[in-house]
């Protein structure tokens, strides 16, 4: 059956789905998630195509940071397209955008726009071998930085995570535990010769949602400089997130590159690598080549300068640490009264829920202890009764998110938490 029309059930289109798309979903990271598929997003709320709504604590994987199609930056992709979306040519408000990306860093001189964190993420690499002329970088144990071979590898171990992945590319790395000032130091001192960059998540968002130790940022910078290491901060869940101007903003400390995504524009698909002129220059000469067809297309460079000027006019960093602060502590008290031992730690833009021991996780190596085929489980009830969020524990807060959802999220949770313990 190939009819379009909306009556068509989540179950209806999964069974089409999985005919022509494999798997039925466009991203692996999907495959494991509820086979809803949803209508329409608008501020912190989805509806599915059977009826249901969703408070929703996924965001698209973290885009949708000012809730969903926000009207500025609907409004401004809207009005941009009309007047053409590519032209292989500058246009203005790619200036735009790269003038507000530069203001709201503060430490990064110039910007290359991109599709993906996953892009950006090999241009830094690529320009910090042309500039060091050395080949390996550093890398740390929990940290992601896209699903390309040289850098994916399985969750608690450094092996590769994709059939058909060259496990050779891994090798290009050295792989250190995060938080750890002494490890790295070691590192170092072992493998400067070789070594181009170092990478990092500056917040381990994608494990845990931990922070980095009191001093540990400042040291790595240390570090860096010393042995002429470029450090590359992957910002792409941080950045504009926790703060205006990522985590090199909250924790005072520079890095030489950093890529960023998601937060930066309110959903659409944009990706920035910003650096240092004296790197980023350069692209500029044509002797390191970063291109792509659509980098920088107008609604990308149109949804940068929405986004950046909302987040800049009426910075909504507070009201989110305000509630994810609150949904952290609604949720941690359900656990406590439904006697199950549901964790929440990490920072309240980008929290992590799971079920394990009690103390929170300050390093990669303690997640491993974590239950995370009953959190995943927990997911799926809580998409039963109306909560959406990601099955392998990050919670993301919007700008839209307020009283009304904090409430319909606690009261969800605790039904779902009711299914669940008994379950
Ligand atoms: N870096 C980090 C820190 C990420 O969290 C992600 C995606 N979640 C990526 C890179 C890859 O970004 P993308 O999915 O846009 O390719």
């Amino acid at each position: 059956m190939t009819s379009t029309t909306s009556r068509a059930t989540s179950a209806d289109l999964a069974d089409r789905a999985r005919l022509t798309i494999p798997g039925g979903a466009n991203s692996n990271v999907r495959l494991a998630a509820p086979r809803v598929f949803f209508e329409r997003g608008k501020g912190a709320w989805l509806w599915d195509v059977d009826g249901n709504d969703y408070v929703d604590y996924l965001l698209g994987q973290g885009p949708n940071f000012l809730g969903h199609a926000h009207d500025r930056v609907v409004a401004a992709v809207a009005k941009a397209s009309t007047s053409g979306m590519v032209f292989g040519a500058q246009h203005r408000l790619e200036v735009e955008a790269a003038e507000r990306i530069v203001a709201a860093l503060g430490w990064a001189d110039m910007v290359r726009l991109g599709m993906t964190g996953t892009e950006a993420v090999q241009a830094a690499l690529r320009l910090a071998r042309a500039v060091t002329g050395r080949r390996r970088f550093v890398r740390f144990e929990g940290h992601y930085h896209g699903w390309l071979d040289n850098v994916l590898v399985n969750p608690g171990t450094d092996t590769v995570a994709s059939a058909g992945q060259m496990a050779s590319y891994l090798a290009d790395s050295v792989v250190v535990p995060w938080n750890d000032a002494a490890a790295l130091e070691a590192a170092l001192a072992e493998h400067a010769e070789a070594l181009a960059a170092v990478i990092m998540e500056p917040i381990m968002i994608n494990s845990g949602s931990t922070e980095p130790a009191d001093g540990y940022l400042p040291r790595v910078r240390e570090l860096c400089t010393r042995y002429g290491v470029v450090l590359i901060f992957d910002e792409v869940i941080s950045g504009f997130r926790v703060a205006l101007g990522g985590a090199a903003q909250r924790y005072g400390v520079a890095p030489d590159l950093a890529t960023y995504g998601k937060a930066m524009a309110g959903g659409w698909p944009v990706a920035a690598l910003a650096g240092r002129a004296e790197l980023m220059e350069r692209f500029g000469t044509g002797e390191v080549n970063h291109s792509g067809t659509f980098n920088g297309s107008v609604m990308a460079a149109a949804a940068v300068v929405a986004t950046l000027d909302v987040l800049t006019e009426d910075p909504p960093y507070e009201r989110i640490t305000r509630h994810g602060t609150a949904l952290m502590a609604g949720l941690a008290d359900l656990g406590r009264r439904h006697g199950v031992p549901l964790r929440v730690q990490g920072l309240p833009m980008a929290f992590h829920a799971s079920f394990g021991p009690p103390d929170p996780v300050t390093d990669y190596r303690g997640l491993r202890t974590l239950d995370l085929d009953r959190y995943a489980a927990f997911s799926h009830a809580l998409a039963d009764h109306g909560v959406w969020v990601a099955g392998r524990g990050i919670w993301y807060v919007s700008a839209a998110h307020g009283e009304p959802e904090l409430t319909a999220a606690l009261e969800r949770a605790d039904r779902a938490l009711t299914g669940h313990a008994a379950g």
